[in-house]
């Protein structure tokens, strides 16, 4: 990076999607500071994204040069990348001839940029010939994916931020955003200030920051949204809040819903929530007499093994109102990393392909292999996250190569994800720092570049895509992702991955898109360079963007109405409690750290808010078992235990614990790791993980 130089990216961390400058002094350090002519955040930042610079200039810990294990039993010792490249090829290639195609897999991040995420989905899905390529953004919004294609035909979050300050009525289900989405919230907050007649209705069964801005908080039992969603929607029909004219000419299936939703009083409603009947009613007069609504969710209606029915049970509400494809209204599902987004658009999952294509469908999987000169596209899906360490534990997957993530603290149970890692033939992990729990288990250790160390595009909630310039080299031998996935390809000799640079994958992902529903045919890096950021669709070069979708009216249905959905489960189908296990452990994330804390862990000032690890108890729960603030107690179930500190309030429902989901190792114990504890139910159609939903004891902890 020369002096003075300015660079324009974007924050690394959530998927709000923050527009960041970086500027380098005389002196050679970095600043960060908020972009103001981005329309995102507008100049703000959030601790962790004024934070950034320390964590690009921090290169203790990094992966310097790529290093490798001779056999299981031998410490990683430093190669170079062509015997890297070799080796990785040479393991990979007699794997697939002895066990299948299926016996290898790439387990990535939502972290990844666009470009990455395009290129290790045509190298699996196109050329080793399976869909054993999934992705941390699973743990996510997987559950958000599904229901946007059961309601609206295809995974399109309709809105944008912009409709924030258009709205007049919010309904924040399942979702922190105080602390998850802080720039976000801020816009949420002035719009309030700014228009105090604002209704703000939050849904969480914690009183969490966020109730702050709420006008009626619902503090419903954990586990009952799709039965307060569903109550909402009869409350609307009965108090007549629905809009029939868009219901007749733009919506299938309102009968059905109409009856499943009848089938509960509101009186038992209000009973199975633990929440007032006034409560609800409150709740759906605001609603119903909203000019615009918006409803907002994340984890806590992700993360269920009721995920996609509390998705869709969300949306019936929007459609029963009409309240989408207008100015100020629509259903908005944030995700929680920087590029969930655009890796659901290049089809990073195991079950879905590039550009929204059905996997399913045999003239989608033909159109994307004849696109890419590929090999026939596997028809079967592939391994989704979890399943995907399934496999491993029980042998059927012999190799995984890990992008990006540390499963060994992030995905449930952690305990068994190490056995399985353990188990693995080999496993290749491809990151930037030693900093990851996860490297541990790598016979293969690839160094990556990070973020500003290599150019790229990311998509953000809302549909945005930035362009992220390159201001630094990485340090060492460290590689962009986008060059050491196609190295790896063309040492496995297969054809189409003669890029020269991220810019060329990018132009062949946007021909790629062109017809489709989210085509970017019009779009480049150049464009992205002089209009900053776009909304996609973005079809042609004389577009500006889309921040709207169904303006028309018309959904990516077959018939062109949207759907409502029946949710298959209304009632929760989680671990219950037991007279051994009697409370329910829900785990999320705190303000200032980032997923496993591999970046935040290593900035002072993000540790002032919470230092540590902790689980969060109701004040008769602790009273019963004689804990007090502070006091070291021990979470237990049949998985694993955590030794945390207890925090004591009223804020959380009586039964109820939260512990947050950061911490991994601590002074070289794994004592804070919440994944210790939770279970590995999933949602059956998403895959979702039931994060939020373990059933746990705690108990003081005392000296053997
Ligand atoms: Fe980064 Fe999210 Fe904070 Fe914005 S709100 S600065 S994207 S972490």
């Amino acid at each position: 990076m020369s002096a003075n130089k300015s660079y324009k990216t974007t924050c690394s961390y959530c998927g709000v999607g923050c527009g960041i400058i970086v500027n380098k002094d005389n002196n050679g350090t970095l600043k960060v500071t908020g972009d103001t002519e981005n329309p995102v955040n507008k100049g703000m930042l959030c601790s962790k994204g004024m934070n950034l610079h320390y964590v690009a200039q921090d290169t203790t810990d990094r992966i310097l040069y790529p290093e490798m294990k001779w056999s299981k039993n031998h410490p990683l010792k430093r190669v170079s990348w062509d015997t890297a490249f070799e080796r990785a090829a040479a393991v990979f290639k007699s794997i697939i001839k002895k066990h299948g195609p299926d016996s290898v897999g790439f387990y990535v991040s939502g972290q990844c940029l666009t470009e990455e995420y395009y290129l290790v989905n045509k190298l699996t899905k196109g050329f080793i010939g399976t869909n054993n390529i999934d992705t941390n953004s699973r743990l996510c919004m997987s559950s958000a994916v599904v229901g946007y294609k059961k309601a609206l035909g295809e995974d399109s979050v309709p809105i944008a931020y912009a409709d924030i300050e258009l709205a007049d009525t919010f309904l924040i289900t399942g979702a922190n955003p105080a602390w998850c989405h802080p720039i976000l919230y801020r816009r949420l907050e002035a719009h309030k200030e700014a228009n105090p007649d604002t209704k703000f209705i939050v849904v969480d069964p914690r009183k969490t920051q966020t109730a702050a801005i709420a006008d009626l908080h619902l503090q419903i039992q954990q586990g009952t949204d799709v039965v307060l969603n569903n109550a909402i929607v009869r409350e609307l029909i009965e108090t007549d809040k629905i809009d029939i004219d868009f219901i007749f000419n733009h919506t299938n299936n309102f009968e059905d819903v109409k009856k499943q939703v009848f089938e509960t009083s509101l009186e038992d409603a209000a009973k199975i929530c633990d929440v007032s009947l006034d409560d609800i009613r409150l709740a759906t007069k605001y609603i119903g007499d909203a000019k615009g609504f918006i409803s907002m969710w994340t984890m806590g209606l992700n993360q269920s093994i009721i995920g996609v029915d509390k998705n869709v049970s969300l949306l019936n509400i929007s459609l029963v109102t009409g309240q989408i494809g207008k100015p100020g209204s629509g259903p908005f599902s944030l995700t929680g990393q920087p590029n969930a987004m655009g890796g659901r658009e290049v089809g990073g999952m195991a079950n879905l392909l590039a550009v929204h294509k059905d996997l399913m469908n045999p003239t989608h999987r033909k159109e994307v292999s004849d696109f890419w000169g590929s090999n026939p596209i596997n028809p079967k899906p592939g391994y989704t996250a979890t399943k995907m360490f399934d496999a491993l534990d029980k042998g059927d997957l012999k190799a995984i190569w890990i992008i990006c993530t540390n499963p060994v603290v992030s995905l449930p149970n952690s305990n068994k994800v190490e056995r399985a890692l353990k188990k693995a033939k080999f496993v290749v992990v491809q990151d930037i720092s030693h900093n990851s729990e996860t490297t541990k288990y790598a016979d293969l250790l690839l160094p990556a570049a990070g973020w500003l160390e290599k150019e790229g595009t990311m998509s953000n909630s809302e549909r945005r895509i930035s362009y992220l310039e390159k201001g630094i080299e990485p340090p060492g031998e460290a590689l962009p992702d986008v060059e050491i996935l196609w190295r790896f390809a063309q040492a496995m000799n297969y054809r189409g991955f003669d890029y020269k640079n991220a810019e060329e994958v990018y132009k062949e992902y946007c021909k790629m898109t062109k017809g489709t529903n989210i085509d970017i045919s019009g779009l480049s890096y150049q464009k992205l360079r002089d209009l900053g950021t776009v909304q996609w669709p973005f079809p042609s070069e004389d577009s500006s963007g889309t921040p709207r979708l169904f303006t028309d009216k018309k959904f990516y249905t077959p018939n062109g109405k949207a759907n409502f959905n029946v949710a298959q489960n209304i009632y929760n189908q989680s671990e219950q409690p037991t007279d051994e296990f009697p409370l329910i452990l829900n785990t999320g994330r705190i303000r200032d750290q980032w997923h496993t804390r591999t970046k935040t862990g290593k900035v002072k000032r993000l540790l002032t808010h919470i230092s540590g690890p902790y689980v969060e108890i109701n004040e008769e729960d602790a009273k019963a078992r004689d804990i007090e603030e502070g006091t070291v107690v021990v979470v237990k179930n049949n998985r694993g235990t955590a030794r945390v500190k207890a925090i004591i309030n009223k804020d959380i429902k009586k039964g109820s614990i939260f512990m947050p989901m950061h911490f991994g190792k601590i002074s070289g114990s794994d004592f804070g790791r919440a994944n210790n504890l939770t279970n590995e139910l999933i949602d059956p159609i998403s895959s979702e993980p039931d994060f939020k939903h373990a059933v746990a004891q705690v108990t003081k902890f005392k000296k053997e």
